[in-house]
């Protein structure tokens, strides 16, 4: 009876301590919907009070950048870009002039393999919208804009005067905004006095500090089965991105028709599942994702090397994986049977 007694308080303390432990947990998460998608947040030992206030002002934040960067919703860039469609000028508004320039940049860089002055391309499949198109558009409305060959280079900037001299440029963040605001909101959290987190925005993801005495570790979804494909470290600045053929599609006629347009044809980019990179720039992570699974399993490591990125895996729609030599030194493949891996220098 007493020995009964005693192994149920023995029990009970250790329940007790478990539950203490999991109170003091120097790990806390919050998750959101901002972009149309899931954004988790992780922070680590930060306390409650100053904790709430990150989450509350992140949030914000992130509602904030989803309306003043949003392709087809009412709002800045909408008008924005019916201002270059019908006038061809218009004042940028500050909200948009820090992505405006950057994807100028990498636009150039990538020799127009990411091309987001192609928002009418993207209109026309249907991807503006929240749902999902059923069918592909007829290829004479893809020819319709691919004729009128809009291109980041139209573009003239003057202070925050824009003049565009093809009425046919409409902007389309979307292959940027998701990286560029993951790195902004660790800033925002470095402002708050916080130096170790975490920002998840679906597939792009930006680190700052460590896990405690660990460095925080992702892991890179397989594009075609549950689970991970690969797994690695992440240190205080990087930012990861991945750009998938699963992330928005839709499938007509046994076709599988993704959201990652190729500009050179005006339809999905062939031969590729996924993208994922690692830099230091969460916009640059995120554009050269979307390039190089434009660019292919071919003629991915040239431009890589012309965007300045040289952390790289590719997984090809037959589930073959290239790596450069400076992810495969930092990248841990997990998925079981292992997949073939080739590594690729660079240029
Ligand atoms: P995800 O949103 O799944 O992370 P991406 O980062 O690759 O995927 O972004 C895809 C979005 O980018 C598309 O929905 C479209 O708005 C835009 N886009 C598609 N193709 C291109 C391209 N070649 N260049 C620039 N933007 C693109
Ligand atoms: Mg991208």
């Amino acid at each position: 009876m007493l020995r009964g007694m005693r192994l149920l308080l023995g029990l009970l303390s250790i329940l007790t301590l478990t539950a203490c432990q999991r109170a003091e947990s120097p790990v806390q998460e919050q998750q959101f919907i901002a972009f149309g998608t899931l954004i988790s947040v992780t922070l680590y030992g930060v306390d409650d009070p100053l904790a709430q206030r990150a989450f509350r002002e992140l949030e914000q934040s992130f509602h904030q950048m989803h309306r003043d960067w949003h392709a087809w919703e009412p709002g800045p860039l909408v008008e924005l870009n019916r201002a270059l469609a019908t006038t061809g000028e218009a004042e940028v508004p500050g909200s948009i002039l820090p992505l405006l320039v950057p994807a100028q940049r990498l636009s150039r860089a990538s020799g127009g393999l990411f091309n987001p002055s192609m928002g009418g391309l993207f209109a026309v499949w249907g991807f503006h919208s929240d749902d999902p198109p059923q069918q592909p558009p007829s290829a004479t409305a893809i020819q319709e804009q691919l004729i009128r060959t809009p291109s980041m280079a139209d573009l003239q900037l003057d202070g925050a005067h824009l003049r565009t001299a093809n009425r046919a440029v409409q902007l389309d963040f979307g292959a940027f905004a998701k990286g560029y605001a993951a790195q902004r909101g660790s800033e925002l959290l470095r402002s708050l006095g916080i130096d170790n987190a975490i920002i998840a925005v679906a597939g792009d993801i930006h680190a700052i500090g460590t896990r405690g005495k660990r460095p925080w570790r992702i892991g890179v979804r397989h594009p075609r089965a549950p689970g991970v494909i690969a797994a690695t470290d992440l240190g205080d600045g990087e930012s990861i991105s991945t750009s998938g053929d699963y992330e928005r599609y839709f499938e007509a006629d046994g076709k599988r028709y993704h959201h990652i347009l190729d500009p050179r044809s005006g339809y999905p980019a062939a031969g590729v599942a996924s993208v994922t990179v690692i830099a230091r720039d969460g916009g640059t992570a995120d554009a050269s994702a979307s390039a190089l699974f434009v660019a292919g399993p071919q003629d991915w490591p040239r431009v890589a090397r012309a965007m300045g990125v040289d952390q790289v895996m590719l997984v090809d729609t037959e589930g073959r994986v290239q790596l450069s030599p400076a992810m495969a030194e930092r990248l841990h493949i997990e998925a079981e049977p292992a997949p073939p891996v080739q590594i690729r220098e660079l240029p």
